[in-house]
């Protein structure tokens, strides 16, 4: 509803009816505020004649013709009374915190004119609603608003340049870098002349060449991402991933960026790898902003060379955003480390499998007392491991710990032995993706551990 040029009567003079206030000050209504005790603020609107001051209580009468009335009286006695009164003259009315008694309900505003964020719950928890506003109010700089209006005037000058990515990166460059600089260091006019030697730069720019970012998305947990995976993310025309990552994940990509999933099973490994390779070359020859990301750490049983072979070959540039690994967040839920002095002073990343079924290993090394090993992709070849291991003189007692979705919300550890291994493994009915961590008990079950198998939540 339109309220401009309506009648909007306040009843109340202090912190509720302020807030009210300043929020219905940005319409082109006529206020008019009932209180015999105004706070200064209000004292002040009405001298700039931004509202009506009447210095006395609502009385009968005092809400006739007006669209609505706000009860801001902080008492809830008076609220009932002008809420009365208000009702009786034909008003809507709103009583501040309680929900029950209104007819209509205001979002909290966070006002960076001409940027406005409304924050709603329909009533549901005002508490939540000004957390969120507090919280947005410190985020948004204050010179937002200024930033915004200066550049909608110029809205119509970065026309030249062609409209989609060329024109998003003038813009993100100004709100982000260029506009805020020159508005801390000088005034309005030294951003509208920084828009102008910003449009030239860009105007200047030769488009610039496709790239793609390897990016780890970590073990799930969208969480556990690095800064820099996210300004990927957010910078992204082509988000192409593998079947570990998480559609919380790729919920956080640019909502403009195609989205691929190259993790779709159905054909032979070997076929989808270079498919996978092609994409990736395809997207980037066209100029995108491409976004390999990879479950864990791209580099960690990742086939990144291969890809970045294809890559070089079209000569196509590229760089590598470390993420965390599977075995960092296995450890984590582990309570454990994965290093320890006098215990284990190195680790091995295993694979079970690799392009020719179960992987090989130095299983004599392996079966040595006190290594430490994270199995990859092992839940098939656990019995294969288990037997080779054995057979190489390791101790059967040797404890194995499974995790299963670490890092995500159905997380699960399996604390076994070399000896049960296979056999737990299969009644654990493992679904998701799956890490062993062979040497190591979780904490929790260290000091408990018996010849039985444990299961953690
Ligand atoms: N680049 C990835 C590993 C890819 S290989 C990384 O750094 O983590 C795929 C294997 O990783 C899976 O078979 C499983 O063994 C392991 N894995 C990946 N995510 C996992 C998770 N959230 N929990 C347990 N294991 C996981």
């Amino acid at each position: 509803m339109s309220v401009a040029g309506r009648r909007i009567v306040v009843a109340g003079g202090a912190d509720a009816a302020i807030a009210k206030l300043r929020l219905l000050l940005k319409t082109e209504s006529q206020l008019n505020v009932f209180t015999t005790t105004p706070a200064p603020e209000i004292e002040s609107w009405a001298a700039n004649g931004a509202l009506t001051l009447h210095r006395r209580a609502l009385a009968p009468g005092d809400a006739l013709c007006a669209a609505l009335f706000y009860a801001a009286n902080e008492d809830a006695t008076e609220d009932a009374r002008t809420a009365a009164i208000a009702r009786a003259d034909g008003a809507l009315v709103n009583i501040v915190d309680n929900l029950q008694d209104s007819q209509f309900i205001t979002p909290a505003i966070v006002d960076r004119d001409p940027v406005t964020v409304a924050i709603g719950t329909e009533g549901a928890a005002p508490v939540l609603a000004r957390a969120i506003k507090a919280e947005l109010e410190e985020k948004l700089p204050s010179t937002l608003g200024p930033l915004a209006r200066i550049g909608k005037a110029f809205r119509k000058m970065a026309d030249v340049l062609p409209m989609g990515r060329a024109r998003r990166d003038f813009w993100a460059e100004y709100y982000f870098h260029a506009g805020p600089h020159a508005i801390a260091t000088g005034d309005k006019n030294n951003v509208k002349g920084a828009l102008q030697t910003l449009l030239e730069k860009h105007q200047n720019a030769v488009a610039s060449p496709g790239h793609v970012a390897f990016v780890g998305a970590g073990p799930g947990d969208p969480e556990l991402l690095t800064l820099k995976a996210r300004k990927a993310l957010d910078a992204a025309d082509v988000v192409i991933h593998d079947r570990l990552v998480t559609p919380d994940i790729l919920e956080l990509a640019r909502r403009e960026a195609t989205v691929i999933d190259a993790g779709k099973q159905g054909f032979g490994p070997a076929m989808a790898q270079d498919e996978i390779n092609q994409l990736i070359v395809a997207h980037a020859l066209q100029g995108a902003q491409v976004v390999r990301l990879k479950g864990g750490d791209p580099t960690v049983f990742g086939r990144l060379d291969e890809e970045i072979t294809a890559l070089e070959d079209a000569g196509i540039g590229w760089h590598i955003v470390p993420g965390i690994t599977a075995a960092s967040a296995s450890i984590a839920a582990m309570g454990q480390s994965l290093t320890q002095r006098g215990r284990n002073s190195a680790v091995r990343l295993l694979t079970g499998h690799d392009m020719k079924g179960f992987a090989d290993h130095d299983w004599q090394t392996l079966a040595r007392p006190g290594e430490v090993a994270a199995i990859y992709m092992g839940k098939k070849s656990a019995r294969f491991i288990q037997g080779r291991l054995i057979m190489h003189g390791a101790d059967r007692a040797t404890p194995v710990t499974v995790i299963e979705n670490a890092s995500r919300p159905d997380q699960r550890c399996v604390a076994t032995t070399l000896d049960r291994l296979a056999r737990d493994l299969s009644r654990a009915a493992i679904t998701g993706p799956a890490l062993m961590v062979y040497g190591l008990v979780p904490r929790a079950a260290q000091a408990a551990l018996s010849p039985m198998t444990q299961e953690l939540a």
